[in-house]
């Protein structure tokens, strides 16, 4: 499907639960660590996004939380930072011995690739990934545009930077096709989208495009009047008080009723945004390894972050 066959009635996911499988706090279950990775569960359909920053995280996690990857074909990777791809040759090379087809589909946006500039040095963490991923067999799908990943389910691709949200650290540069330079914002930052009876959840890694830039345009693409739940990194940890107020301000302008700040979100960030969006502790939290959001039961964040 694309963007074109968009109707007035975007379909809708039947269900949606997510899992985190990797982020800084922990609990009795598993292992914390600065990274991100989610499973998605909707309509039958499972997909692992991201995938966690030291090699083996994920792969331990899911063992104790008895979650089972090996019927999870696809995988996206929000960006090429490595706390979200680190995890992906241990968990793809573990999970295909039981089922070649397990996290055989990789996608990653536009942008992905891009060699990254430091000084006088040049690397390509992101073309290294994708090569890695390719020599187990996988196949690699880039996404350009806002596309369906599955019935209700979209990509974002590549995000227009409408407000200048610059939630990234750091001032490397890329080096684009035509062989120019240009600020490395992490071109291919990519959310995931579900479109619920209550509203849009908006599932980030790292949110470098901005979680305003990122909802208000998902909230274009599938014609929804409301953000329903924000869920994953957002990368607010250095951000202004005014930056925070403001991001804070245009959630509860979109309807935010349940914000998961886990990963880069910042535990301040978190809380400063749950007061000033009007957001309660019973629905907003930084949540924990294993922590879930579902439709049914709403956000369980774990026992240390509730
Ligand atoms: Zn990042
Ligand atoms: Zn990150």
């Amino acid at each position: 499907m694309c963007a074109a066959t968009l109707s007035a009635q975007p379909p809708q996911a039947a269900d949606f639960r997510l899992t985190v499988l990797s982020t800084q706090t922990a609990d009795s279950r598993g292992i914390g660590e600065w990274g991100f990775s989610a499973l998605i569960e909707s309509g039958g359909k499972r997909i692992l996004f991201d995938t966690g920053n030291r090699p083996d995280t994920v792969a331990i996690n899911t063992k104790e939380l008895q979650v089972d990857l090996s019927t999870v074909e696809d995988v996206i990777l929000s960006h090429s930072h490595g706390d979200h791809t680190g995890g992906l040759l241990t968990l793809r090379k573990q999970v295909m011995t039981k089922n070649p087809k397990a996290l055989s589909r990789l996608w990653v946006a536009k942008g992905f690739a891009y060699p990254r500039l430091s000084g006088n040095s040049e690397r390509t963490p992101g073309a290294d990934v994708l090569s890695a991923f390719r020599a187990t067999g996988g196949e690699v799908i880039e996404v350009d545009n806002f596309r369906s990943i599955a019935p209700g389910l979209w990509l974002t691709g590549p995000v227009p930077r409408k407000h200048p949200e610059r939630n990234w650290s750091g001032s490397g540069r890329i080096r684009l096709p035509d062989g120019a330079t240009a600020e490395d914002n992490l071109p291919e930052d990519m959310a995931l989208i579900a479109n619920t009876a209550r509203g849009l959840v908006v599932v980030t890694g790292c949110g470098h495009a901005g979680i305003i830039n990122i909802s208000e345009y998902a909230r274009t693409q599938v014609s929804s009047p409301r953000i329903e739940a924000v869920i994953g990194g957002i990368h607010l940890f250095p951000a202004s008080d005014e930056t925070l107020a403001w991001t804070a301000a245009r959630l509860k302008e979109q309807g935010l009723h349940v914000l998961m700040g886990s990963h880069c979100t910042g535990v301040e960030a978190l809380y400063r945004i749950r007061s000033l969006a009007g957001l309660t502790r019973a629905n907003s939290s930084t949540g924990a390894v294993g922590a879930r959001y579902s439709l049914d039961k709403g956000l369980e964040a774990g026992t240390i972050a509730r």
